[in-house]
């Protein structure tokens, strides 16, 4: 008897999440100095993280035998967002507030509508639970709210939106996102996951934490592991109305955030200098990559995010010979889009670097 019948079919039938290659994994495979690798593989903030984040951290240090308390974060969020307390969930990271969704809502007999080439976490959640997912066509590569719309059923429970979208990079005009809330019926819980928010232009930005009031199916997720340059302490939050968040803390870890990330968090949160410092670095990392990209002839997805997806052809010898090079990218096969590559916004030198190695791997 193997022990793997005996499992879930429906967890049997989920493929395994593929993270970036790690810079140890790939100095380990091909003997390069973890040094001169340069990894563009994870939407991770190429600055670090806020020094004054560093300092809490330390600071957290002496305490860390204490159970953690997530008093102070909450309030620090539910005052910059403009909501209670008590419509405030944290996650271990923002995927972790998503698969709290999920468990919330959707069961055997359920269903969830999520957008091709939209992020991996989505069918992950859902599948997980037992539920079925509906994938709706991609438009322009990007998420088409009226086929998401029309794909509701009776049963379904949530929509997976991701807008910035990772890896694709599109972007969903907010009075879209509104008109979208305005139709959907008020059973379908319509997640909103705003990982890649503050690299948004300010002027397309919306306060979407107020619509959270308005729309009480409306989940607002965010997190720290981009702009804030916390991905290895996992934090992230989600905005609902109390009821919903309230469901979401019953099956909650009870201290699901460590201490060390609760105390990071709270200070870059105040730490405005290094937001707008990543977001510039951002702005123009992806000005020199895309210039690079077209004079490469190479055709991209316009990117509201710190990453961008261009077009390789034969993407798996490309990224091969990128990583001969000690570049690490992300291939999206997994994705649906086999011939395409996601580099994430680096520094000017190891964009330079991305540049160079991706003209000779062509
Ligand atoms: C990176 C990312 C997240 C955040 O993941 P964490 O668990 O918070 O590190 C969430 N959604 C999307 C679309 C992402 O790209």
């Amino acid at each position: 008897m193997s022990l793997a019948e005996q499992a879930l079919a429906y967890v049997r039938a989920i493929s395994p999440y593929q993270p970036g290659k790690p810079i140890t994994e790939l100095a380990r495979e091909m003997g390069i100095p973890v040094g001169s690798i340069v990894k563009l593989a994870s939407n991770e903030n190429p600055l670090g993280m806020s020094p004054k984040a560093k300092q809490a951290v330390q600071a957290a240090i002496d305490g860390i035998e204490r159970y953690p308390d997530q008093f102070e974060l909450i309030a620090k969020v539910a005052q910059r967002c403009g909501v209670a307390q008590e419509q405030i969930v944290l996650g271990n990271g923002s995927n972790d507030v998503l698969d709290l969704i999920a468990r919330v809502f959707l069961a055997p007999g359920r269903s969830a509508v999520f957008a091709q080439h939209a992020f991996a976490v989505y069918p992950l959640a859902t599948l997980s639970t037992g539920a079925e997912l509906i994938a709706t066509p991609a438009k322009n590569y990007g998420h088409d709210l009226d086929a998401m719309l029309a794909a509701i059923r009776p049963d379904t429970r949530i929509v997976w939106i991701a807008n910035p979208n990772n890896p694709t990079g599109n972007f969903l005009p907010y009075a879209e996102v509104r008109a979208f809330l305005e139709k959907v019926p008020a059973e379908v819980v319509v997640v909103l996951d705003e990982a890649y928010n503050e690299y948004i232009p300010p002027a397309e930005r919306v306060d979407t934490a107020a619509w959270v009031k308005e729309f009480p199916n409306l989940v607002v997720c965010r997190t720290f592991s981009k702009i804030f340059g916390l991905a290895g302490l996992r934090v992230g939050y989600a905005l609902a109305s109390a009821e919903v968040a309230g469901l979401m803390n019953r099956v909650r870890q009870p201290f699901n955030v460590n201490n060390l990330a609760l105390a990071a968090a709270a200070a870059a949160l105040d730490d405005e200098e290094f937001v707008s410092a990543s977001y510039q670095l951002n702005r123009r990392g992806m000005a020199q990559i895309v210039g690079g990209l077209e004079k490469l002839g190479l055709e991209h997805i316009p990117s509201y995010g710190n990453f961008v997806t261009f077009r390789a052809g034969n993407a798996g010898s490309v990224n091969q010979k990128l990583l001969q090079q000690g570049v690490i990218v992300r291939p999206i096969g997994g994705y649906g889009l086999p011939e395409w590559l996601r580099v994430t916004i680096g520094t000017e030198a190891e964009n330079a670097r991305f540049l160079e190695a991706l003209a000779k791997a062509l």
